[in-house]
């Protein structure tokens, strides 16, 4: 059995004051049954980290750079996004694909970068509004998930989230079935790859536009492990109704 996730990313939001929510979180969720996650600003990762220490929270970054030191000013190794609490990282979110030029070969690298330090790589995938309406859908995922998955991927080491761009800070949502259309052929994708026993155990988020009154119908879609949360992840009490629909 996947044990569920709910990830929250809060992308360029939040300064020291957001910390309570997760105390809100913590305390709203005391000993959770399902596998709870905040990806905050990475100038945040530490404190929040400390902040949920010993509740069932926990932290994450939201992107990586591949390799483990050197010089690239500004940015961040999987060892320090560790070394600061964090036990996963998102990568290839569509923003970072749109606004830094980042590529399927640059993701896998990260993602690698990502599980070599031990880190969950949760590498986002997901298509356009163009390519939903050309119905390209299914090429455009499978050519991300073979491009930007790594081979050293496991189903304690990956998490895959579909992201459909146009879903995202919309409030649109692709109906039940395309969203089940999806996570099915995701599924089998990793199936034909890593073969069942990885395949099976690798959790597959569904993100964009995820509430607290769209959550449980979204999470009664099959393969769906849970969701990767944007705008109802800044207020604990929001996130708080998407963790307990799943
Ligand atoms: P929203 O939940 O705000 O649509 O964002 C989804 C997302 O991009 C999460 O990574």
């Amino acid at each position: 059995m996947r044990r569920r996730l709910a990830a929250g990313n809060w992308k360029m939001n939040g300064t020291g004051a957001a910390l309570s929510e997760l105390d809100t979180l913590t305390a709203t969720h005391p000993s959770p049954t399902v596998d709870i996650l905040i990806c905050p600003p990475a100038t945040l990762i530490h404190q929040a980290a400390q902040a949920v220490q010993g509740s069932g929270v926990a932290i994450g970054g939201q992107d990586c750079h591949a390799e483990v030191s050197g010089a690239h000013t500004g940015d961040l190794s999987a060892e320090m996004l560790k070394d600061a609490g964090a036990t996963s990282v998102i990568v290839g979110h569509s923003e970072r694909r749109e606004d830094h030029g980042e590529k399927d070969d640059d993701i896998r690298a990260k993602a690698r970068a990502a599980m070599n330090a031990g880190l969950t790589a949760i590498i986002c995938v997901g298509e356009s509004l163009e390519q939903r309406e050309a119905a390209n859908t299914l090429d455009i995922i499978g050519g991300q998930l073979s491009g930007s998955i790594p081979d050293l991927a496991t189903g304690e080491n990956l998490v895959v989230a579909y992201e459909p761009i146009w879903a995202i800070g919309t409030g649109k949502v692709p109906t039940l079935e395309e969203i089940g259309e999806v996570h099915d052929f995701i599924r089998a994708r990793l199936d034909r790859r890593f073969g069942e026993g990885v395949g099976r155990s690798v959790r597959l988020l569904y993100g964009g536009s995820v509430k607290p009154d769209n959550a449980a119908e979204i999470f009664g879609v099959s393969n769906v492990d849970g969701a990767l949360v944007g705008g109802a992840s800044l207020k604990a009490r929001d996130f708080s109704g998407i963790i307990s629909a799943l």
